[in-house]
């Protein structure tokens, strides 16, 4: 079998990735140029891999399974996985949205007394009195998983093919040319597929990275808060990402000055050395998302489409990509993931 996939964000590269691990023949068609995913929303994500703190944050069930599996996943496929698990903390104010946050959710582990929050993160024990430890869960950083899974990705005898950024009617002649030679086209272009998938749509995210000097955070760390929840995810070397905003828009245009605001008054509220560090980057990306909010494989014409990978995609791609990779091979249906193109519903 020989597949062609467009679009190198997350969703595409690990879809590449499973299916060249198993023999198939694969061409990544992706506009950027190196590295990949670089002009998508995988680029700004957070690769916080917290199926649990998803369930707590009004996740389906099955945003949690299928991150369960997708945690299996990466601890297989990645070898600098880091698996610190997830804190989660609140100002002793907001003690009722810890409450509330762990009965919406499973495996954590309760923190009481600035001890026991020592023995995560002594930075932050001074100022935190109770949080939750999630332990089973894991997070990467995307800028050096996509890169990686693009490496994987040749190694295993895939092709990665840049600055091939296809127009519709390019696609439909290569779409044609595909049928005729046997080829499955998957397309995996994020948002750039709205006009095949016209109920997808954007929903923007704005984040910061900054560098501290001081700080020594070893794992991401959830503020709950009820106007201004964020998370801080560690990259290494002092630098940490700090997000994100939702906002129903296709906006990707640059950060606003509310948006950094808040996003640097949490990240002080979580710890004042946060008021020290440098700006590194402001950025702003549309995740694409179904009305439900939840993935879909969806075949619209000979074309299948991997999407809505919506805040979840590190979360989610291998799981999406190992189903895609077993509904090819063995025709194994997933009918809480294929959904009906709705416009062939309509004609219906
Ligand atoms: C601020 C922020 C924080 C986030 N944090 C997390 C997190 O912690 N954990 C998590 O799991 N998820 C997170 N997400 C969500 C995650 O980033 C998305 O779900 C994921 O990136 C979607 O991946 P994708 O591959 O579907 O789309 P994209 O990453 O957008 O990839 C699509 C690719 O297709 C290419 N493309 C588009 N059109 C064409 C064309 N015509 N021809 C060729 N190529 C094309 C693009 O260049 C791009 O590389 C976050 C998102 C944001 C914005």
């Amino acid at each position: 079998m020989q597949v062609t996939i467009i679009g190198g964000g997350i969703a595409g590269l690990c879809c590449g990735v499973e299916l060249a691990g198993r023999g198939i023949g694969v061409e990544l068609l992706e506009r950027s140029s190196p590295p990949p995913g670089s002009q998508g929303c995988s680029w700004c994500a957070g690769g916080m891999l917290a199926p649990w703190c998803e369930l707590a944050d009004g996740g389906e069930p099955l945003i949690a399974e299928l991150g369960r599996e997708s945690l299996a996943w990466w601890r297989t496929h990645y070898p600098d996985l880091c698996s610190q698990g997830t804190l989660v903390l609140a100002a002793a104010r907001d003690r009722a949205e810890l409450t509330h946050f762990a009965q919406r959710t499973q495996h954590w582990r309760q923190l009481e007394g600035t001890a026991q929050i020592a023995e995560l993160e002594p930075q932050l024990a001074e100022r935190h009195e109770s949080g939750l430890h999630l332990a089973a869960e894991a997070h990467v950083d995307p800028r050096r998983v996509l890169p990686f899974l693009a490496e994987r990705l040749r190694v295993l005898g895939g092709e990665l093919r840049h600055g091939v950024e296809l127009t519709e009617d390019e696609l439909v002649t290569l779409v044609e040319a595909a049928t005729r030679h046997g080829r499955v086209v998957i397309d995996c272009r994020g948002l750039g597929a709205r006009a095949a998938l016209p109920d997808l749509r954007g929903v923007r995210g704005e984040m910061l990275l900054l560098h501290s000097r001081e700080l020594r955070l070893h794992r991401p760390v959830r503020l709950l808060h009820p106007r201004l929840p964020l998370y801080v995810v560690p990259r290494g070397e002092g630098v940490y990402l700090v997000g994100a905003t939702m906002i129903e828009s296709d906006d990707a245009g640059a950060v606003t000055a509310r948006a950094a605001l808040e996003l640097l008054s949490a990240a002080y509220a979580l710890h004042p050395a946060f008021g020290e560090a440098r700006i590194l980057e402001l950025g702003a990306q549309v995740r694409p998302a179904f009305p439900d909010n939840l993935p879909q494989i969806r075949r619209v014409g000979a074309v299948w489409h991997i999407n809505g990978l919506y805040r979840h995609g590190f979360l989610l791609a291998p799981a999406l990509a190992w189903r895609m990779a077993e509904m090819l091979q063995h025709g194994r249906s997933y009918p809480e993931l294929t959904h009906e193109d709705p416009a062939q519903r309509r004609l219906a």
